[in-house]
């Protein structure tokens, strides 16, 4: 093979760091600090300064992230809530862990994200307002709808003031799944300013995943809020629903983060926005290499939108062929995501079927994934390219 380009490097950015990383252990390893302390508390402290947010609650993954925000902030047993089914499955199975039900609205054919035409048009034909108790139920179901996910796909944030509006107007909570939208700014006309991805909504997850844009040596996550009994919930709900140990005022779980990948992730905090920035430079340059490439159509930033390019995506109509070709060259690629929820066998039970969600189903069948990371080079990019309209 001539070359090998990978999809991401996680080898590069940890090898750089090395010495700062063994200090975070050596400094686990002499105080015996596994569990919570100020490895814990400073990565909190300094990655709710990131995003702008009053709290972070640092927990032991993604999916525990979005769990532990609905319940703490509201969802109950039986409620439903709507979010995309272009999204990884953990959107949604968290949905469930709170007990609630699952209800899908369609993506934008331009940003891949929650659509707040079909948002609202879902919500006029399928449900009523209880205007005296300020809450939405399913006409169909007789369900409470209590909240609407938007999910910061590809690290691109959701049209988030069309978003609350409508929630606003039928009473329905907001909450961002961040898990692929560290840092990544929204132009909010309701606040006047820009805003980060985690300070928006109710809550927020975010995902510390190795291979996100800010990822552990392992598994992790967080929440972020600028609600403070929603904060003080997810920590009692990460630590087995105890604010003080042997007193449990809940049930919880076992979802804590460990204070060694928190000294590893304030270590890699503080990269972020240069690599960040470089995967901004990166997405520029493949948009202007795919400027003249026939067939091919590179993703769209709206002018309110500050994307961290978490994955680099394009659409080909032969895209399985593509994507074959670039691997026999060497070139890695991916698929985010090849089966949209509602077609997985996972979800039969819900009665959905093909044509349902018809903009996802389109994009399912011609996304694919091109090289993404900081590191990534001019040259290297070129050949993607060259490659990709061959
Ligand atoms: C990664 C991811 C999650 C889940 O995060 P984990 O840390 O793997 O549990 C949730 N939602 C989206 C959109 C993700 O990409």
């Amino acid at each position: 093979m001539p070359q090998q380009i990978p999809f991401l490097d996680l080898v590069t950015p940890h090898r750089d760091l090395k010495s700062e990383l063994l200090s975070v252990l050596e400094k686990a390893i002499d105080s015996a600090g596994y569990i919570g302390g100020p490895m814990v508390k400073g990565f909190e402290e300094e990655f709710a300064r990131f995003c702008n947010v009053k709290h972070c609650v640092a927990v032991n993954s993604g999916t525990d992230a979005l769990r532990f925000a609905y319940i703490a902030g509201g969802i109950r047993p039986g409620d439903e809530v709507i979010t995309v089914p272009n999204t990884f499955i953990a959107t949604t199975e968290s949905i469930t862990q709170a007990g609630a039900h699952i209800l899908f609205v369609d993506i934008s054919e331009k940003t891949y994200n929650l659509d707040p035409q079909q948002l609202r048009a879902f919500l006029e034909k399928t449900c009523a307002k209880d205007r005296q108790n300020k809450k939405t139920i399913n006409k169909q179901t007789g369900r409470r709808v209590a909240a609407v996910v938007p999910v910061h796909l590809y690290g691109q944030m959701a049209d988030m003031d069309a978003i609350i509006g409508i929630a606003e107007e039928w009473h329905l909570m907001v909450f961002e799944d961040a898990c692929q939208a560290h840092g990544a700014e929204y132009h909010s006309k309701r606040n006047g300013e820009w805003r980060r991805a985690g300070s928006l909504g109710k809550a927020t997850g975010f995902s510390f995943y190795p291979g996100k844009n800010l990822g552990a040596l392992g598994e992790g996550g967080a929440i972020t809020t600028n609600d403070d009994e929603t904060a003080r919930i997810c920590r009692c709900l990460r630590d087995h629903g105890q604010a003080r140990k042997y007193y449990h005022d809940m049930e919880g779980y076992n979802g804590r983060l460990d204070a060694i990948q928190c000294g590893f992730l304030s270590v890699k905090l503080r990269h972020l926005p240069e690599w960040t920035a470089a995967r901004r430079r990166n997405a520029n340059r493949y948009n202007e290499l795919l400027k003249s490439a026939d067939g091919v159509i590179a993703p769209f930033e709206p002018d309110w939108s500050r994307a961290v390019y978490h994955l680099y995506i394009v659409r080909v109509k032969n895209r399985d062929a593509v994507q074959q070709r670039l691997a026999e060259t060497g070139i890695g690629s991916g698929m985010h995501y090849p089966v949209p929820l509602h077609l997985q066998k996972a979800y039969g039970h819900l009665g959905y079927g093909k044509g349902d969600f018809p903009v996802t189903e389109k994009a399912a069948a011609e996304i694919l994934s091109l090289p993404m990371f900081p590191g990534l080079t001019k040259e290297q990019q070129e050949s993607v390219v060259r490659e990709l309209v061959r």
